[in-house]
Parts: structure tokens; C-alpha cells; sequence
């Protein structure tokens, strides 16, 4: 349906493991929800003293220069001293952005949040959460929820707390994708960020085993995977960017992060579009991108992810921006033909594409290179999305393709094999690609999301 990205004509983000636009934090591992594509381990006795939560910030200035601190879990709104907590991290010149389910939220919390020098909210919300008061619900129907948060941020935030929205995004869901791209552009005006999640989890019955430090484990104790049988096949970026063109034919990414393994796979697909709730005048390219970096590191000595709502809401200001830059002069040069939309709000709205870890045919993980969310735990930075493999066995779990089931495929050829024959069993699309006998072959596991 649309073009192929090709990474070499998008800006390679600059986010790496000392210097990055967001870090991660979980004060609690406690939940209240929970969610099916969930990695952390939902423990009712998860909330960690306050002190130690500032020791493990202690830790992030160590190590990391960092633009935002994430703050998730579990669920960071049922944390006792989240107002606390978050006013710590302004204080200490970071921005404060709660990853939450919203569940708990409510207009007294947002006002106190606000206070407390809260930067942005992070929702998540998609339709295999199973919320209570939500049972059942599809997409389309929790955008009743969806407009309900971002209309509390909004009101109670007083305009000065970004709202973005992030949906795990499965096989079922994904012909979704279009209309929650049309759902964020009709409420451009309280909705910063989308961003699309694509489910990973480990694959127990995969052709891999797992060790740590040479020794066998079993990675059915890891809590990020299904407790069906069906296991999804795992949805790539590029398919992502064809739902959204379904509904935003223009839509044109301008940064990425690569894997680790695989530079042309897009870990984090970043595109930054503008207009209003009634049309899309343009997106930025790579050199707006670039330029939007190197500009906010050079003034403010950090890279960005999350910027306050007061400039997505002031587009208009880029206008001089037209005189250097060919995509934002492109997007005024749209305005101006449009006679009808001069006088309305102009935005901007970010639209994000993450495809966590991906293993490779031969076992190696591919994580995103230059990962934001970034963890400080015991002292060091790991990936959050990897947590729970140092919590069960104390190291990360490497992956060996099974003795009897040699393989060497390109992980191109796996993917490119999976999405052609819509496979949900990637030893079948190697065997299609290969010819070779299917019990041979390594599959592609899954680990979790962001
Ligand atoms: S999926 Fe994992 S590696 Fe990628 S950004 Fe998230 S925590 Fe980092």
C-alpha cells in the first residue's frame, strides 16, 4: 500500500546509553491493572521507599545525561509519594513524564501533579488490558476513555501538561492503527503524541533455548508472555507506517533508532506532523529533525522526546523555521492554500512507532540502540523491558538455536518471509524462504515492549 522506509534517508536519532531525551523509573512494581502485554511482575508489596527511588536517581546522574524521567512501574498514579516524587525530579532540573493506565487519575491528582512541576502524561490504553469498568471493549470504544483522560489533562492540567497516548498493538489490532491515527487528529488540540507499541513476548515453545552464564533456564518463569498457546507473530515498523497511511496517506517519519543487530529495523520510528483537527498540512523531514535536536543540546545540553504543550500548540511559530527548512515551508506553503484553516489552531502531533526486542534467527537480540527507556537498577542502566530476566536469574538470557535445528537465514528474509505470507510461525516463512525442512529451523521468540 506505501512505500518502503528506507533508513539511510531518515535521521538517525543521537540517543545513546550516556546521553539520552528520556531515562526510566519504577518506583513500584504494584499494579492495578493486569495487562496482557505487560512485562513487569505485578507485586502487591512492589512500592520502594522513597529514599531508595532517590538513590537509583543518584544513579541516573551518574551515568546518563537525560532530558525527562519516565515514570512507570507497576503503576506509578497508586504510588504513596508520587507527588512527591515527581516535584524530587523537577527540582532536579529534569522533566517529569507519568507512564500510567490512568486508572487512578483524577482531577485533584492532576492539579497537584501540575503543581509538583509535572511535564507530560503517558496513557496507556488498548484492548487487551482487560480494565475494569471496561470489559471487552474495543478500540474504537475505549476512546471513550482515551478522550475522558486527555480532557481531564487538559482542563485540570490548565493547558500546561502534555497528553500522549501509547497502544500496545497485536495482530488483531493492528487494522486499528488508521482509525486511532484519525482518532489523535480529531483531538490534536489535547493529544500531543501517539505512539504504536508492537506486542513482543518470549516464545517458550520456540526453537531457542535460554541461558544465563552457560547454564539452561527456563524462560516460561518470565512473566512477558501469553498464556495462550496462539502465539502472535511479531508485527514489523514498516507495517505500521501502512496502517497509518491508510489514514494519513503523507505520512512521512523523519528520526529513528536502529537495533543493536540489525541497522535497518526501526526500534523507534519517529514522525512530527502538522495541522489541525480538521486536516494535515505536512510533516517534518530529517533535516527538521536533526535540527531540532542539535538545536535543543546545544541550548539546553539535552536531546528531546517530550516537549510542553505550549510549543505543540504553537506551530504558527515555525513559520521564520520556512526560510531554512524545505518540510516546514511545504507544510506553511499547504496553510496558506487552504483559505479556510488560516484563522483555526495550528498543531503539531508527534506519531511513534516502536518495535522492541526482535530475536534473530541465530539467537541474537536485537534491542534499540540508543534505548531511552533505560532503567537505573542495583547501580548500572539496563533495559526496562528486560528487567524481569535479572530479577528471575540474576542476568540477562541469551538465546541458542536448539542443537538439532540449525539455521542461517537472513533475519531480512525471516521477516520479509513473515509479512509476504502473513505467517504467524517464523521457522514456516524461513522454510518457504529456504526450501529447507521447517523442522530445521530457528524461529523468531519475543521479548517485550517499552
Ligand atoms: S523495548 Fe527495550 S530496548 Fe527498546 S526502548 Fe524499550 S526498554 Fe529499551
Amino acid at each position: 500500500m506505501s512505500a518502503t522506509v528506507d533508513h539511510r534517508a531518515l535521521y538517525r536519532l543521537p540517543w545513546n546509553l550516556a546521553d539520552n531525551a528520556i531515562t526510566w523509573l519504577e518506583p513500584t512494581t504494584k499494579c492495578n491493572l493486569y495487562c496482557e502485554g505487560c512485562y513487569r511482575e505485578n507485586d502487591p508489596a512492589g512500592h520502594k521507599p522513597l529514599d531508595v527511588v532517590k538513590e537509583e536517581l543518584e544513579t541516573v546522574k551518574r551515568l546518563r545525561t537525560s532530558d525527562g524521567i519516565s515514570i512507570a512501574g507497576g503503576e506509578p498514579l497508586i504510588y504513596p509519594h508520587i507527588v512527591e516524587l515527581v516535584r524530587y525530579i523537577s527540582e532536579q532540573g529534569w522533566k517529569p513524564i507519568l507512564n500510567t493506565n490512568g486508572q487512578a487519575l483524577t482531577p485533584e491528582l492532576v492539579t497537584k501533579l501540575l503543581d509538583a512541576g509535572l511535564v507530560a502524561f503517558t496513557f496507556h490504553v488498548d484492548s487487551h488490558q482487560n480494565r475494569p469498568g471496561w470489559p471487552d471493549k474495543t478500540e474504537r470504544e475505549l476512546n471513550e476513555l482515551r478522550l475522558r483522560l486527555a480532557s481531564t489533562v487538559a482542563e485540570y492540567g490548565k493547558g500546561r501538561i502534555a497528553c500522549s497516548f501509547n497502544a500496545t498493538i497485536y495482530p488483531d489490532t493492528l487494522d486499528q492503527v488508521p482509525m486511532l491515527t484519525d482518532w489523535a487528529q480529531e483531538h490534536i488540540n489535547i493529544v500531543n503524541t501517539m505512539v504504536f507499541i508492537l506486542f513482543r513476548s518470549v516464545r517458550p515453545k520456540s526453537r531457542f533455548d535460554g541461558f544465563v552464564c552457560g547454564e539452561k533456564v527456563d524462560v516460561e518463569e518470565l512473566v512477558y508472555q501469553l498464556d495462550t498457546k496462539e502465539v502472535p507473530r511479531d508485527i514489523l515498523a514498516q507495517e505500521a507506517v501502512d496502517q497509518i497511511r491508510r489514514s494519513y496517506p503523507e505520512f512521512q517519519p523523519s528520526g529513528y533508532l536502529n537495533g543493536t543487530e540489525d541497522p535497518t529495523a526501526f526500534k523507534w520510528l519517529i514522525g512530527v506532523r502538522m495541522g489541525n483537527s480538521r486536516r494535515m498540512f505536512g510533516s517534518w523531514d530529517a533535516k527538521m529533525m536533526e535540527r531540532v535536536q542539535t538545536v535543543h543540546h546545544r541550548w539546553f545540553g539535552t536531546y528531546i522526546a517530550y516537549a510542553r504543550p505550549v510549543l505543540m500548540r504553537r506551530a504558527r511559530a515555525l513559520l521564520p523555521v520556512s526560510l531554512i527548512d524545505k518540510s516546514v515551508a511545504r507544510g506553511f506553503w499547504n496553510l496558506l492554500r487552504s483559505p479556510r484553516d488560516w484563522f483555526a489552531p495550528l498543531r503539531l502531533q508527534a506519531l511513534t512507532i516502536i518495535q522492541p526486542c526482535d530475536v534473530l534467527p541465530d539467537g541474537r537480540q536485537s534491542m534499540c540502540d540508543g534505548c531511552p527507556d533505560i532503567l537505573p537498577y542495583k547501580g548500572r542502566l539496563v533495559w526496562s523491558c528486560r528487567v524481569d530476566e535479572l530479577e528471575k536469574f540474576g542476568a540477562f538470557v541469551t538465546f541458542g538455536v536448539k542443537e538439532e535445528q540449525p539455521v542461517e537465514v537472513a533475519p531480512a528474509e525471516v521477516a520479509l518471509a513473515e509479512v509476504a505470507l502473513g505467517s504467524d510461525d517464523a521457522a514456516q516463512a524461513v522454510e518457504a524462504v529456504s526450501g529447507s525442512n521447517g523442522k530445521g529451523k530457528a524461529t523468531v521468540a519475543k521479548t517485550p515492549m517499552v
